[in-house]
């Protein structure tokens, strides 16, 4: 049977890394919300012009909108046979009413919630100093985590940017509505019994060996 997760953590996390690590180890479709909204943006899509205001100003953008986004994915035959990894979503009470619904409709089950666990200071570090990859989904940190050379990826040699919501600014508007928005999914993913916390404050291969350790998976 394909597994089913939802990551949640706060902007900085490590989500993206972490499902990075687990895609090319159990094969899970990764859906992250946060990188459809950015496709969309690239694409020029009316949908893209109406997240990219939301987005650069660390705002959510409406959860209908991810919603839909996310139920095209599940209809997918790859969700179907390799399972999902939800990453950034849902993130309000109302997208997880909305994907609860839309598990039930298609008769699929959630088999673990993981909350990725940092504190407040570590994310601003890490959000701000958070490089990515223009040709690759490579991450970089050039405080933690830093490329064998200066702004190229070791992997594909592509050029490597910032995001343009990980400025200090938008970072601490983000981190306020995790707090605000998506903290209450904690309790409320704790109470069905399927919340999994994973210390998400370590160096990337710690914080694997942590989440593997807590998935039980070998
Ligand atoms: P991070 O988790 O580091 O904030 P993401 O790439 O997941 O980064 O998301 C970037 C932005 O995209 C968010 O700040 C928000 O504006 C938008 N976004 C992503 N996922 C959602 C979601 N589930 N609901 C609403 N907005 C979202
Ligand atoms: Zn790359």
């Amino acid at each position: 049977m394909p597994k089913n997760y939802i990551f949640i953590g706060a902007p900085g996390a490590g989500k993206g890394t972490m499902a990075e690590l687990m895609i090319a180890n159990y094969k899970p479709v990764h859906v992250s919300t946060g990188d459809l909204l950015r496709a969309e943006i690239k694409a020029g899509s009316t949908l893209g012009l109406e997240a990219k205001g939301f987005m650069d100003a660390g705002k959510l953008v409406p959860d209908e909108v991810v919603a839909g986004m996310v139920a095209k994915k599940l209809d997918t035959h790859e969700v179907k046979a390799q399972g999902f990894l939800l990453d950034g979503y849902p993130r309000t009470v109302r997208q997880a009413e909305l994907l609860d619904a839309a598990l039930a409709e298609r008769g699929m089950n959630l088999d673990a919630v993981v909350l990725l666990e940092v504190g407040r200071e570590l994310i601003l570090q890490r959000l701000t100093a958070r490089r990515l990859c223009k040709g690759c989904p490579a991450i970089y940190n050039v405080m933690f985590n830093r490329p064998k050379a200066e702004g190229k990826c070791d992997t594909c040699g592509g050029e490597l940017y910032q995001r343009s919501d990980d400025t200090m600014e938008t970072a601490l508007k983000r981190w306020a509505v995790f707090e605000e928005q998506t903290s209450p999914l904690i309790e409320l993913y704790a109470k069905k019994g399927v919340l999994v916390r994973v210390d998400g404050a370590c160096a990337k291969e710690q914080n694997f060996l942590n989440l593997k350790k807590a998935l039980k998976l070998a």
